[in-house]
């Protein structure tokens, strides 16, 4: 019998296989390169994994969040998907226009023109209210508080209170400014690393709020409890987490497409395999993220997090 006082949230980043050419400074900035076309991009995170995706929230009962960049509304077969995201009842919330890593700092007016676009082109596309929104790279700053308050959004799901993560990510972003490939994404402030675990209000100018949905860590030991690392740790590290996980009163288990991708059945680009995630096969993984699901939707009361800011 799920637990009403422990509360989780299952959600899923369809980041392009694009964006992971960026973030591993494969094709150099943040944003758009001037070559690019969003109506022709490999679509595969959509249309293989976002499915892939729906079959195994279907089979544990799991409403989740999908969050979207707009721009890739433009291709045709990512259309289409979407539409049988809406379909089956999800949620929608806005991941910007065109994900440029340094959003957090862009000139208020550019910020605003990625925030504003993406919500308006995902509600005129699914006919939902955009509530939520979640910063590419989980890069906030006070300003783009503002921004994401501003054009109407009534909640954000970006804060990543993960001092493994955020140093890891410190120190990759460190090694490719040194090898000479700069990465597209930016480290976070350690206030954020060291910030509150469980949803709260974050304070805005002329007294107005906005609900902050943290991104799921254990508590006091702050272990990522997301996609990647329930696939790095395989079974065992999973049995070794489970009673911290059972116990967790707030888990906010984030995923990505490219988390039911098959690097080798799926024929995906050998640069890919930068992502350590990439070696591990598609079979073990919907394993492991299946064995997560159920258990989480035994221990915890699952919700969208846009039921959850409510
Ligand atoms: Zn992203």
């Amino acid at each position: 019998m799920a637990n009403q006082m422990l509360r989780a949230a299952v959600n899923v980043d369809v980041d392009g296989l694009y964006l992971y050419d960026r973030v591993h400074g494969l094709t150099g900035t943040s944003g758009n390169t001037s070559d690019f076309d969003p109506a022709a991009h490999d679509p595969r995170a959509w249309t293989l994994g976002v499915p892939r995706f729906l079959d195994l929230f279907a089979r544990c009962g799991v409403k989740g969040t999908f969050f979207v960049v707009a721009q890739d509304l433009a291709h045709r077969e990512v259309r289409a998907v979407l539409a049988d995201v809406v379909a089956a009842g999800h949620e929608i919330g806005s991941h910007s226009l065109t994900h440029p890593y340094n959003l957090s700092r862009l000139p208020a007016d550019a910020q605003l023109e990625e925030l504003r676009v993406s919500r308006q082109t995902l509600q005129d596309a699914t006919g939902q209210g955009i509530e939520g929104f979640r910063a590419p790279g989980y890069v906030l700053s006070p300003q783009l508080l503002e921004t994401i308050a501003k054009v109407g959004h009534t909640w954000d799901s970006s804060r990543f209170p993960c001092p493994p993560y955020q140093a890891a990510k410190a120190a990759a972003i460190g090694l490719y400014r040194v090898t000479k490939h700069p990465s597209g994404s930016l480290p976070e402030s350690p206030t954020v690393w060291f910030g509150k675990r469980t949803p709260y209000a974050e304070m805005l100018s002329g007294g107005k709020q906005l609900t902050e949905l943290p991104i799921g860590v254990l508590p006091t030991v702050r272990w990522p409890i997301i996609g990647t690392s329930v696939i790095m740790a395989g079974e065992l590290g999973r049995l070794a987490w489970q009673p911290l996980v059972d116990r967790s009163d707030w888990i906010n288990f984030e995923l990505h497409a490219i988390d039911l991708l098959d690097h080798v059945g799926d024929a995906l680009p050998e640069r890919l395999l930068v992502q350590p995630d990439q070696k591990v096969s598609l079979r073990r993984k919907w394993v492991l993220l299946l064995r997560m699901l159920e258990r989480l939707a035994q221990t915890h009361t699952l919700r969208t997090l846009g039921e959850w800011a409510t």
